[in-house]
């Protein structure tokens, strides 16, 4: 299973005039590499969205949480829902 590093949306990195979800900052960011030595890295999000990566949170328990942004919590659940399918196919 893919795992997730957390992304904080910085709104000093706004760009293209689009406005910022202030109220809902963190994103999930796969992680190809441990999410500590990704820390302060700047990351595309799963969701498309530019952050910096927050080494010392774990999207486990902040996905769950209502700061999360709805995209990355919809996308990252999706991948064990279609590894479920195909187990109960047979
Ligand atoms: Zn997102």
């Amino acid at each position: 299973m893919e795992s997730y590093a957390v992304g904080f949306a910085r709104p000093d990195r706004r760009s293209w005039g689009r406005p910022v979800e202030d109220t809902r900052p963190w994103h999930a960011v796969a992680a190809h590499r441990p999410p500590d030595e990704l820390d302060g890295e700047v990351e595309l999000a799963v969701c498309g969205a530019i952050v910096q990566v927050w080494g010392s949170q774990h999207w486990e328990r902040v996905g769950v949480g209502r700061t999360a942004c709805p995209d990355c919590v919809r996308i990252t659940a999706v991948v064990p829902v279609l590894t479920k399918t195909l187990t109960t196919a047979s």
